[in-house]
């Protein structure tokens, strides 16, 4: 047991919402319905591969401000069409369309968490006011919560489109110790990026737990790292 801490933060994309998998599942079920075969998608597999490729790559650059939402929210599938081989004068702009809303619609209504995330909020929830911060987008990061049932756990959402600044950036965390009443020094961020949340915490003068469920090397100070949630429940 070390520190005491008051208020805490946690990123909601891979740390507690499984985005992999929920947007895995609803890529599958597009692959079938669009008939990505039929426009020369022939591995769903590696489909589902390219999406995450690409899309982690489009993230990379939305969070340094490289592309705005509009581009990323528009063009996301036609560079995911290409990288996965699709035929593109077979892809119409209005496929393409119909096929980012059903994904936009769908994705966020999935429920699957990370291991351990329900017991680890119920039992944090006694102890702290927690609150989100996320750079994803507001009216699909409601859906997410509500429909995966945590939003009850959290009294704040921060999200960087309301507070203006994306993490890592400090206009964020500012944002978010205004808006809760919380103060750095006394709080802790909990996040699976190692730069939007981890660099961006510290650098604000925030501790930080990295969560780091497939141990992947890195070089980088961190107050705490963790492989699983439930060891949250030793640090806090
Ligand atoms: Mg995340």
């Amino acid at each position: 047991m070390s520190k005491t801490y008051k208020y805490v933060f946690f990123d909601l994309d891979h740390t507690l919402w499984d985005f992999d998998a929920n947007a895995e599942a609803v890529l599958r079920d597009l692959y079938v319905l669009h008939d990505l075969a039929g426009v020369g998608i022939v591995s769903e597999d590696s489909f589902i591969r390219d999406f995450f490729e690409t899309n982690a790559g489009l993230w990379a650059q939305y969070n340094v401000g490289q592309i705005d939402k509009f581009f990323l929210r528009n063009q996301r599938f036609r560079l995911i069409f290409e990288a996965a081989g699709a035929i593109m004068n077979l892809v119409s702009d209005e496929y393409l369309k119909e096929f980012n809303k059903q994904f936009l619609h769908n994705c966020p209504r999935q429920t699957r968490l990370m291991d351990g995330t329900i017991e680890v909020l119920e039992a944090l929830h006694a102890k702290y006011p927690m609150h989100i911060i996320t750079n994803g987008f507001e009216e699909v990061q409601s859906h997410k919560m509500e429909c995966s049932k945590i939003a009850k756990y959290f009294d704040r959402v921060i999200t960087s489109e309301k507070a203006g600044f994306k993490k890592p950036f400090a206009g964020i965390f500012n944002y978010a110790m205004k808006w809760t009443g919380a103060n750095a020094a006394e709080s802790i961020m909990i996040g699976d990026n190692l730069d939007a949340d981890i660099k961006g915490a510290r650098d604000y003068g925030m501790d930080q737990v990295f969560f780091n469920p497939d141990g992947n090397l890195h070089s980088e100070e961190v107050t705490y790292e963790i492989r699983n949630l439930r060891e949250l429940l030793e640090i806090l």
